[in-house]
């Protein structure tokens, strides 16, 4: 180790290459509270350095797990102290927006806020959003496909990535940096590395995809009685709106009163009653015809009866304020600790039944236990937060063993848009098959054979027979 670090300095340079404290000081999964293990952290400056750190330690047979930004929820960063970190936090360059293409090109430790605001200020827009947006970076979100709040509109992370430049185990350089929305020139590799959580190789640089920024942005958040209505809900302002719904963000009554409740900093837009709150947002290109529309909407879904209540932002602010108790994961989770977080994908018609048949089984096992539920309905993708009270392995597996077990029975999905890391990846069978298994690890082995890039993360690998 000794003499791979040596070498790796003279490649990074003074400040390239933390150790000791620097390194125990920091942390490699959220919240940041500390203690990360990795033998030391290793800040390349370039696509060219990240190559030639990789040639030493592919050399060696020295494993690294990239960091980007930290913000994961599955331990997908993690690092022991036989494993290196690469941190991409001195790669934040953005270039200027290519507003004739419609595209802009970043470095991989940008962080998600300063790509939007680029492209903001380029007059156009990038969509991708998600809570931690000041801190996680577009590697990362690449990296792990990230989803977030207007996946409805826009598409995962996955739909914004027209080229990557990315690093392989060996050293080897892959610009794939071609800004153009239509390549179909033999595999489109850049697919391998998006969602992989870094197994495959590592991201240095993105050509992203830009849309036209909308003139027109409406909020509301509505109450709504069962979940029956939630469905049509969603059916009817999808098609008033012309296929400009960009948020339609669902909150169980749990969520709502946790986060507004005692000791809350956020108002209280509506009464505390109603089964589900819903953050209904429209983006366009015409802002009288747009509010009218919105208006008329809301009022004609009133009178049907399909919503119980509404408020509808007036403001700048009132919008920020109906996002704050959506996004509030903090004060969540100050109210749920220790919190358990799931991300699970299902059919739409199977979501009300299964919140049910879970909240009544955690009941049954842990009287004192609590549940909040909240997500992306339009994407059949909801989160759970659990707390029991305790984090003991035991009492986490039989809490996994419900909520997947109940999962399974209705052909769901373990992970929408958090990803595998270690957390998850004894359950990655309950989604994949055998032989999808089999195929992912067919790739690992051929792209990194001695399996240096974020060892056992999504899956083992057994030892080449
Ligand atoms: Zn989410």
């Amino acid at each position: 180790m000794k003499q791979i670090l040596t070498d790796i300095s003279e490649i990074v340079g003074p400040g390239g290459l933390l150790q000791g404290e620097d390194v125990s000081s920091r942390s490699d999964f959220w919240p940041p509270l500390g203690g990360c293990q990795a033998a030391a952290i290793v800040r390349p400056r370039s696509t060219a350095e990240v190559s030639a750190v990789m040639k030493i330690c592919h050399g060696a047979g020295q494993p690294v797990v990239t960091h980007g930004g930290l913000t994961g929820l599955v331990g997908g960063a993690r690092a022991n102290k036989d494993e290196i970190v690469l941190s991409l936090e001195r790669m934040q360059k953005i270039e200027p927006v290519d507003s004739v293409n419609r595209t802009l090109t970043v470095e991989a430790g940008a962080p998600l806020q300063r790509v939007q605001e680029a492209a903001a200020e380029g007059g156009l827009l990038f969509p991708l959003d998600l809570g931690a947006r000041g801190s996680c970076s577009i590697g990362g979100n690449i990296s792990t496909n990230a989803g977030g709040n207007s996946v409805i509109r826009y598409g995962m992370m996955r739909e914004q990535v027209l080229g990557i430049e990315a690093v392989l185990a060996d050293g080897t350089v892959i610009s794939s940096l071609k800004g153009v929305l239509k390549n179909n020139t033999g595999y489109d590799l850049k697919q391998l590395f998006i969602g992989s959580e870094g197994t495959l190789g590592i991201v240095t640089r993105a050509v992203l995809r830009l849309r036209p920024a909308p003139s027109s942005c409406n909020t509301a958040l509505v109450a709504v009685a069962d979940f029956e209505r939630l469905g049509r809900l969603l059916r009817s302002v999808d098609s008033a709106f012309g296929g400009t719904l960009s948020a339609f963000e669902v909150m169980w009554n749990d969520f709502y009163t946790t986060v507004t409740g005692d000791g809350s900093a956020h108002g209280l837009p509506l009464a505390q009653q109603h089964p589900f709150y819903v953050l209904i947002e429209s983006t366009g290109g015409d802002q009288a015809a747009d509010k009218t529309r919105f208006e008329n909407t809301l009022a004609a879904t009133l009178e049907d009866g399909l919503i119980a209540d509404a408020v509808i932002a007036q403001s700048r602010q009132q919008r920020q304020d109906l996002w704050a108790i959506r996004d509030d994961i903090e004060g969540l989770n100050r109210k749920m600790f220790p919190p358990i977080v799931f991300d699970v994908s299902l059919g739409i018609p199977e979501m009300a039944g299964y919140v049910e048949d879970v909240r009544a089984r955690l009941a049954a096992r842990w009287p004192d236990s609590r549940m909040v539920v909240f997500g992306h309905l339009g994407d059949g993708n909801i989160h759970l937060v659990i707390t029991l009270g305790t984090l003991s392995a035991d009492a986490v597996h039989a809490l996994e063993a419900i909520v997947y077990g109940e999962l399974g029975r209705r052909d769901g999905v373990i992970s929408a848009e958090h990803g595998i890391g270690l957390d998850k990846r004894a359950y990655l069978g309950h989604s994949r098959s055998a032989e999808e298994i089999a195929l992912m690890k067919t790739l690992k082995r051929a792209m990194d054979p001695k399996g240096i890039l974020n060892p056992g993360k999504i899956f083992d690998m057994e030892p080449a027979s």
